[in-house]
């Protein structure tokens, strides 16, 4: 899953993003009020962390730019700005959470967690098959009858955003936009998620993600047994 991590706080921000990538996130950083309302319109991103005090524009007018331009992105706000009237305007403003500095970092990840299992109506958690929990701590696989398997983080990511979606079907193009970042090579290699796939296939059955040609992939929480 992909966050945006809006904060001028330069230092704030990298250390935001390191605690959220050990958690298996993806995050792209942006750290002025104009560049992050036209990055989050591309429509790439799980998740925006946005701080209010920005420069070029404030993050209120930022927020209230995405929600009349239709853009419903989850959005958590982390301001200084801490008083109940400011809370009041923030979440008028269309925001989803508000999260006062100082802030504990697990309280955000948490939060974060919730807003995504909320924006793809899932209330489960944690995320599970009728055969395995997926350990989000660990980044493994957690089988009902007691064995646990790692997974590499990449795999994970895959993993947790197709569990996130199932039942329905996600195309190539949507994994790769949710599992890397801006910076990353494989930003658009489709061959890249077939290898992941089969990896994780081969890790967890292959009747819980069902290739839809042309189309892309659907994760089934019931796994339809393999014919051979
Ligand atoms: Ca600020």
């Amino acid at each position: 899953m992909r966050v945006l991590v809006v904060e001028d706080d330069v230092a704030l921000c990298a250390m935001i993003r390191r605690r959220l990538m050990e958690q298996g996130f993806v995050v792209d950083m942006v750290h002025d009020g104009v560049e992050a309302e036209t990055l989050a319109q591309q429509g790439v991103h799980d998740v925006v962390v946005l701080d209010l005090g920005l420069p070029s524009r404030n993050g209120l007018s930022v927020l209230r730019t995405w929600r009349r331009a239709g853009l419903s992105i989850p959005t958590i706000i982390l301001s200084a700005r801490n008083s109940w009237q400011e809370k009041i305007e923030g979440i008028e403003a269309g925001a989803d959470d508000y999260l006062g500095k100082p802030f504990a970092m697990a309280e955000l990840v948490t939060r974060i967690k919730a807003l995504l299992r909320r924006s793809y109506r899932h209330n489960q958690a944690p995320l599970a098959t009728s055969s395995f929990t997926l350990d989000e701590g660990q980044q493994a696989v957690l089988w009902h009858d007691g064995r646990s398997v790692a997974l590499t983080a990449t795999e994970f990511r895959l993993l947790r955003c197709l569990m996130l979606s199932a039942g329905r079907i996600v195309t190539k193009e949507y994994l790769l936009d949710h599992i890397y970042d801006f910076d990353d090579e494989h930003e658009h290699d489709h061959n890249v998620i077939e290898v992941h796939i089969l990896n994780l296939r081969k890790k967890i059955g292959h009747g819980m993600i069902v290739t839809k040609r042309h189309q892309g992939y659907l994760f089934q929480s019931e796994a339809t047994p393999v014919v051979s």
